[in-house]
This record gives C-alpha cells, sequence and structure tokens, in this order.
C-alpha cells in the first residue's frame, strides 16, 4: 500500500489573514475610555510607547505632575496625570522597595491607560536611625501627622546626635511600564545632613531639615529652580528622559 504525499497546508493570503489585536485590547472593558476633553485625542507613532504614544505619570497630585513635566522638559510626547482618565485605579503603596512601589504605580496605570506610565516613590534615609524612615517617609509619625509633625519627631530622635553623624540622603525611583509589560527603573539619590531646627519654609516634607552641602542650605531655604538641579527626583527623572528619548531614536518596537 503506498502512502500519500503530505498535503501542502492552505494559507490564505497574506493580506487576507487577521492581524492579531494588540495584546492588551481583549483585556480592555468598554468602560476603559479616556476623558477626551482632559486629553485631547493624539495619535503618534509607535506601539510599543502605547496607542497614542503618550507618557502617564501615575499620580493624582497635580504638584507632582507639574514638577515632573518640568523636570521631563524638553519632551516630544503629550504627559498627562491619572486625573486625565476617570476611573483609573489607585494603587496602595505598600511595597517594602521604592522600586515595589514605582512599580505597581506605574504597572496599574499602563494596564488601564494602554499607554507608558511613570511613575515615582521617594523616600529620607537617615543613617542614624539605620536608614529610617526610608520607604515609609510619607507615613512616619503616623499616618494623620502633619510635615512639620514628622519633622519635629525626626529631629527629636536625633537629640544629642553630632553633626558629623547626621549624614542622610533622599533617594527616588523611577518606574516606567510600557503597555507590552516591559519596564525599569532609574534611581537618583542627594545626599546631605539633617539639621538641628528646621530652616526656610519653602519646599515640602523634611525639605527644611535637609541640608545641602553644595548648597550650604536647606531644601527648605532655596526656590524650585535651585532644589530642581540637585534633587533625587531631578536626577532619576533625567535618567529616565534619557532613556526613554534613547528608547525611542533606537526604534525598539
Ligand atoms: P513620594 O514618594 O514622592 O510621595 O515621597 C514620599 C515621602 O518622602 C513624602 O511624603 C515626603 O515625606 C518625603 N519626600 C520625598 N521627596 C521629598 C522631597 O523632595 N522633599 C521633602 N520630602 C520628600
Amino acid at each position: 500500500m503506498s502512502i500519500p504525499p503530505p498535503v501542502p497546508p492552505v494559507r490564505a493570503p497574506l493580506w487576507t489573514q487577521r492581524v492579531a489585536p494588540h495584546p492588551t485590547e481583549s483585556i480592555l472593558p468598554p468602560q476603559r475610555t479616556f476623558d477626551s476633553e482632559a486629553a485631547p485625542r493624539q495619535e503618534a507613532p509607535g506601539s510599543r510607547r502605547g496607542r497614542r504614544g503618550w507618557l502617564v505619570l501615575a499620580t493624582r497630585n497635580p504638584a507632582k505632575v507639574a514638577e515632573i513635566r518640568t523636570l521631563l522638559a524638553p519632551f516630544p510626547w503629550p504627559i498627562y496625570g491619572l486625573d486625565a482618565f476617570p476611573g483609573a485605579p489607585d494603587v496602595e503603596e505598600n511595597a517594602s522597595t521604592y522600586a515595589g512601589n514605582a512599580l505597581a504605580k506605574a504597572r496599574a496605570a499602563a494596564e488601564f491607560t494602554l499607554e507608558t506610565a511613570m511613575a515615582d516613590d521617594s523616600g529620607l534615609e537617615v543613617d542614624a536611625l539605620k536608614g529610617s524612615p526610608g520607604v515609609r517617609s510619607a507615613r512616619f509619625a503616623g499616618p494623620d501627622a502633619t510635615d512639620e509633625e514628622r519633622n519635629r519627631a525626626l529631629l527629636k530622635l536625633l537629640e544629642g546626635v553630632p553633626w558629623e553623624q547626621r549624614t542622610a540622603r533622599f533617594r527616588c525611583v523611577i518606574a516606567v511600564v510600557r503597555p507590552s509589560g516591559e519596564a525599569w527603573t532609574e534611581e537618583g539619590v542627594v545626599e546631605g545632613y539633617i539639621t538641628t531646627e528646621p530652616r526656610g519654609d519653602g519646599g515640602f516634607g523634611y525639605d527644611p531639615i535637609f541640608w545641602v552641602p553644595q548648597l550650604q542650605k536647606t531644601f527648605g531655604e532655596v526656590g524650585p529652580e535651585v532644589k530642581n538641579r540637585l534633587s533625587h527626583r531631578a536626577r532619576a527623572v533625567r535618567k529616565a528622559r534619557e532613556r526613554l528619548l534613547r528608547e525611542a531614536e533606537d526604534g525598539k518596537p
């Protein structure tokens, strides 16, 4: 008995084959729309960057959106905060590392918006307190404490600690997550000392007690332009900016 020759598979011509949907398209429920008023539609090439080629900052804090926008400038793509996307989920910052928190926030924003998302997490690390408050900086001295109460509590813990042992640093991790799920982080650090008294009323958080040797002043005593030249967030955002621009130039799919 002779065996019939193998039958070649029948292929539809290329132009009639269905194009596979975007990998995240199938998990997109109908209510996941964006606010076209707040974020006008703007097409941009490059599926890796997202459908519209936007950068979404995973924060609802308008001051943070404004600060990161300034730090990213000049930037070739539209930048939006999470407020432009009604229904976007809020993510609890309960990871044990800055990167864990930043990645969780950026991932949730990228999944929801189908755009490239950026998030940050930062904190103050005091050497005499073995790196505390660190990733818990926002909640140090209790969830309802004010910035001033947090600063007072920290200064109290450092009472009697000599100047040379009052070393500290602000650390910031920026996470970028692509709609494809690809993710990376960049880090920025600024070294300084914790003063014995708050100095200056500029900035926010621990700024009035963080003294920077290059400035011979606390961050509370300088304006935002000076702080943005040196700050942990500025350093991390600039690294992330360079990487985003490099990846776009490399034309990665
Ligand atoms: P976030 O991750 O940027 O929200 O920062 C977490 C906490 O770290 C803030 O609530 C502040 O207490 C502290 N922190 C972070 N960055 C700064 C800064 O630039 N100046 C003062 N405090 C900061």
